[in-house]
């Protein structure tokens, strides 16, 4: 069974260096690739694929099914009139506190910051590092840097990195929102929940990493994640997935305090009937070039 994994689906032609890992797949090439899955594989949702792994039954040969992590707004105005469509199944792996504040993710914002800045460098105190942005080359090299430095760090320096690059980016600018990097809306999740094809799923509360959550602090994370999913929608919540694929024991454990019933990750290709239910593979499409598989 391949569990794929999407993040966005755009109809908006990016404008400079919006959107360059590709992060947000062009909405007609979504659409080809549905169209091929409905073709060729036997396409299933997250509660067969509970029941297979749960009773170690083997999947049919060319199973599939389909995710998306995050929640953005596109998956429910443009991924899911074409899954309606096709009568296929997804999962949505939402991040509550991003939806109830309206709010950016976290990467997406140091992306626009310096997207947006008219800045041709920045000093970064935290860091101890200068950043040219002279251009789209300079730009896309800073990005990265620090979104993979920010990731490596503890939310609370995380965020604190975050308010100085606000801070230095944001002389003559402010922080625009670009379109594919809009949340959805409480309602737009609602409305998709209803449709028995699609399941909400748990993602954390504002995509920190687990891992880098302090222990203490993990518990009540993963319990404010499914209650606010709970308040707003009335749905509760019985899949999650790790933000960014990290995960260790003890999250699995709190997890499973909370009767949640799986956990896929972020990396590999197929599973078996064997597979863990807290490590079910991923192929991540679209996001840094990965490819859809070949069926
Ligand atoms: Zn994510």
């Amino acid at each position: 069974m391949i569990f794929l994994c999407y993040h966005g689906v755009t109809k908006h032609k990016s404008k400079n260096i919006e959107n360059f890992s590709g992060k947000h797949l062009d909405k007609e090439i979504f659409r080809k690739q549905m169209e091929i899955l409905k073709k060729k594989c036997k396409i299933i949702d997250i509660h067969s694929i509970y029941y297979h792994l749960k009773n170690n039954i083997p999947f049919e040969k060319n199973s599939v099914a389909i995710s998306f992590d995050d929640g953005f707004e596109n998956n429910f105005s443009q991924a899911v009139p074409i899954l309606k469509k096709l009568k296929i199944p997804a999962i949505f792996y939402i991040c509550p506190q991003n939806i109830e504040k309206k709010q950016m993710f976290w990467v997406d914002k140091i992306e626009s910051l310096i997207i947006n800045t008219v800045r041709k460098s920045i000093y970064l105190k935290s860091l101890r590092k200068n950043y040219l942005l002279k251009n789209n080359i300079d730009k896309k090299k800073a990005i990265l840097a620090i979104k993979k430095f920010c990731k490596s760090q503890s939310v609370k320096k995380k965020d604190d990195i975050i308010n100085e690059l606000y801070f230095v980016t944001k002389k003559k600018n402010s922080l625009k929102l670009i379109k594919n990097y809009k949340i959805a809306s409480w309602s737009q999740i609602k409305s998709t929940a209803e449709n028995h094809l699609f399941e909400i799923g748990g993602h954390s509360m504002e995509h920190n990493i687990f891992t880098k959550i302090p222990k203490n602090k993990l518990y009540s994370e993963i319990k404010n994640c499914i209650n606010l999913i709970k308040k707003r929608t009335g749905i509760r919540v019985k899949h999650f997935s790790y933000p960014e694929g990290e995960y260790n024991q003890k999250t699995i454990d709190i997890l499973k305090q909370f009767n949640i019933l799986s956990c896929p990750i972020a990396t590999g290709f197929l599973n078996d009937k064997n597979t863990n239910l807290f490590k079910i593979k991923r192929v991540m499409v679209g996001f840094d070039k990965t490819k859809f598989p070949k069926f």
